[in-house]
């Protein structure tokens, strides 16, 4: 807005003298009848501007006071829906007429105060030293912390500074919020401001969210195993299919920077059937030509599980391919199991019934426990790398011994992850724990290599197996 009100004022200093005068009339009554509108513009429950408002008001206060230095404050409640719900709506609304309350003890004529929705709200103010920004959340937060409700509301807040009086507000707002999501969950500090490292990041992640389609069609993403061996005997008992994104210009890029990303607009669904069927093609390629199998797991991404036609879609693909489904096994994370628990363990019990194995994956992360697990349609589970560190510590020794005889007391097969060296290895031999995944034995590796692994045990043994 205040860019373009910039341009046209410019524009309208290159006419005559007398033409000039009357346009700066017709734009002074123009903004005029805006700013009466914008009057108007308030939220219903907390009296306060609402965005639309903000971005008008803020953007007239930064084009008229270019002098100043502006920031915008956004502030959200924790779990403002868990508080909702023990609270009722009328806490919730108290709450929100509460904070609009203390907001406007802090009005000022550089200030807007505004309402954008639910539990969110924004104050656009101009200042002279970042202590007095964080001053004004200490003063929200103790504020809220003094309303009169049966539950505690906690406030988050997220701080961006104006570089320059150019930058468009609704910009503001999306640096004030991705500032503010970086301190979710974090019990030290409820503020934090826009940084460097923030815009990198989000750079990036706009441009995989871009790109990620592309790549797919471009060939860019590509399929590695990782080997599971059994640590007694060092065989190939089966593999883990791992995503790679082999990207032009930045190189390899791990799956842990963008599989967040690809989650939230839905993309990781197409790029999971990707990988599964990839690892259906070279099983059923090597099943058909009499080559050494081992079973395959492949990853089900939580948005994934929860798809109605995911079982018709593997079921599908074992049959295009011609692989028996007992080669094939599906890992969800142990988080995906406790989300949206009946309808995932009614999908996991058919994938079973047709003869694909469920692993849960990254077990000892969540909340799972082990009496919840005799419930669970699951057939082999995979200890979290978090159980191996420090494993020289007695404590933690433990704890890995009771959860591995647990785990074969239930009779579910137990794998462990992220095994680095022959300490841990021996360590869960020693406990009942014979299989394995990790940098020790092998790295992930190219389809091809993995295959070419597989060969060589054949040819050392000179028969066709197929390990568990
Ligand atoms: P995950 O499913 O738990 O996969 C195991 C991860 O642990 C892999 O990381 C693997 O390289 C790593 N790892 C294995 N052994 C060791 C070890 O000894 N030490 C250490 N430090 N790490 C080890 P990667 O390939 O980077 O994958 C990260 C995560 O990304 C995976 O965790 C999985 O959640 C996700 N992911 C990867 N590929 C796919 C995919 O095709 N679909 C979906 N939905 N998720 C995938
Ligand atoms: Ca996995
Ligand atoms: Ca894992």
């Amino acid at each position: 807005m205040s860019n373009e009100w910039n341009a046209l004022n410019k524009a309208v200093e290159m006419l005559d003298a007398e033409e000039r005068e009357k346009v700066k009339i017709y734009l002074y009554s123009l903004k005029k009848m805006a700013e009466d509108n914008v009057e108007g513009q308030k939220s219903f429950m907390t009296d306060l501007y609402n965005l639309r408002a903000l971005f008008f008001k803020a953007g007239e206060l930064m084009r008229t006071h270019p002098e100043r230095k502006h920031a915008l404050i956004q502030m959200d409640i924790d779990n403002f829906k868990s508080f909702n719900e023990f609270c009722g709506r009328d806490g919730g609304d108290l709450l929100l007429q509460s904070i609009a309350d203390a907001m406007r003890e802090l009005e000022r004529e550089d200030r807007v105060l505004c309402h954008f929705r639910a539990d969110v709200f924004e104050i656009f103010t101009s200042f002279e030293s970042e202590d007095e920004l964080v001053d004004i959340t200490k003063y929200l937060t103790s504020k809220i912390a003094q309303v009169k409700l049966p539950c505690k509301a906690f406030p988050s807040f997220g701080i961006y500074i104006a570089e320059d009086p150019g930058v468009p507000i609704s910009l503001m707002k999306d640096y004030a919020d991705m500032a503010m999501r970086t301190i979710k969950g974090k019990f030290y500090s409820n503020y934090a401001f826009f940084d460097a490292q923030m815009r990198t990041s989000m750079l990036k992640e706009k441009q995989i969210e871009n790109q990620a389609v592309e790549a797919l069609e471009k060939g860019q993403f590509q399929v590695y195993i990782q080997p599971k061996v059994n640590m007694e005997t060092g065989a190939i008992i089966g593999g883990e299919a791992l995503i790679r994104w082999k990207h032009p210009e930045f190189g390899m890029i791990s799956p842990m920077d963008f599989i967040p990303v690809i989650e939230k607009d839905g993309f990781i669904i197409n790029v999971d059937v990707y990988v599964w069927n990839e690892v259906f093609k070279m099983l059923g390629r090597r099943q058909a030509a009499g080559k050494k199998v081992v079973p395959i797991s492949v990853n089900i991404s939580r948005l994934h599980a929860h798809q109605d036609d995911m079982v018709k879609c593997i079921r599908g693909m074992g049959i295009e391919h011609g692989v028996s489904p007992d080669l094939v096994g599906l890992e969800v994370t142990e988080s995906g199991f406790s989300n949206n628990t009946t309808v995932l363990f009614e999908r996991m019990q058919q994938l079973r019934d047709f003869g694909f194995s469920v692993h849960m994956d990254d077990f000892g992360k969540g909340h799972s426990t082990l009496t919840m697990l005799k419930n669970e349609p699951v057939d082999v589970i995979k200890l979290d790398r978090d159980f191996l560190r420090q494993i020289e510590n007695a404590k933690n020794q433990v704890v890995v011994r009771n959860t591995v005889g647990m785990l074969n007391a239930l009779d579910v097969h137990v794998i462990a992850e992220g095994v680095e060296t022959q300490e841990q290895a021996d360590f869960l031999i020693q406990c009942g724990c014979y299989d394995a995944q990790g940098f020790y034995y092998y790295r992930p590796m190219p389809m091809e290599e993995f295959e070419a692994l597989l060969d060589e045990e054949q040819d050392k043994s000179g028969h066709v197996v197929k390990s568990i």
